[in-house]
């Protein structure tokens, strides 16, 4: 579902050239589950980022479910990212002005999906937050946030989801919910995962580990 063929990035700040992601190659199957491991710094966010068409890489091709990102403008990557791909961050990025529903059910009517309150309150069931639906992410454990970002992202059906440290702002037993919800998710709808994580315990339950240090895989 994903091909990454010498795949690099830099960044230029003022006259300088930074390189942040070096000759990066690999394949990921559909359905698959698996981990992006390394050092801070090494490029880990930078990479997924790529890969889920939040930005363009300088060099080499990827090409997501048969589409090459590197081929399109930055409406055509938000129309792939819309039908394709969800994402999960660290730091949850829930709107604290809309409640829990409405963080699930908002992105989908601006994507112009109709009619999805039946669909936003079941992925929030699935997730076990059905009694907390009407609550502002404000009223909601860290664990209950993440949960429903889990929900929001899975609410365009993705073939693939992307997670920046998804336990990363977690205790450990919440942490462990909210993992066990992903490989859930991976199980009964056959969404393909790739986690960036410091987590070694995580990533050892993935089928997949692609360590980086310093923009390139050892
Ligand atoms: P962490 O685990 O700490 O989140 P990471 O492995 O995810 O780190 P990235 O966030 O991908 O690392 O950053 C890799 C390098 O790229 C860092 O040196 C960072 O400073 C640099 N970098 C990231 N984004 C930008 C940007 N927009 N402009 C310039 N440099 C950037």
């Amino acid at each position: 579902i994903l091909q990454l063929n010498q795949v690099s990035k830099n960044y230029r700040i003022g006259a300088a050239n930074l390189s942040v992601l070096r000759d990066i190659s690999f394949d990921i199957e559909e359905g698959a589950t698996v981990a992006i491991v390394g050092p801070s710094g090494s490029g880990k966010t930078t990479l997924l980022g790529l890969c889920a068409g939040l930005d363009h890489c300088s060099e080499g091709t990827i090409v997501l479910n048969g589409i090459s990102l590197h081929e399109l403008n930055e409406d055509q990557l938000a129309q792939v990212r819309n039908a394709h791909v969800g994402f999960v961050f660290q730091n949850f990025q829930l709107l604290p002005t809309l409640t829990a529903l409405e963080n699930v059910l908002v992105p989908m009517e601006l994507r112009g999906m109709k009619n999805m309150k039946n669909k936003a309150m079941d992925l929030l069931d699935k997730v076990g937050l059905s009694a907390r639906m009407n609550h502002y992410p404000s009223q909601l454990s860290g664990g209950e946030q993440q949960r429903v970002s889990l929900a929001r992202a899975f609410a365009n059906s993705p073939k693939i989801l992307f997670a920046d440290e998804p336990t990363g702002n977690l205790d450990a037993e919440t942490g462990l919910l909210v993992e066990n919800l992903l490989f859930q998710l991976n199980e009964e709808l056959g969404t393909t995962l790739v986690i960036v994580t410091h987590d070694m315990e995580l990533a050892a339950k993935t089928q997949r580990i692609i360590p980086i240090r310093g923009g390139a895989i050892i």
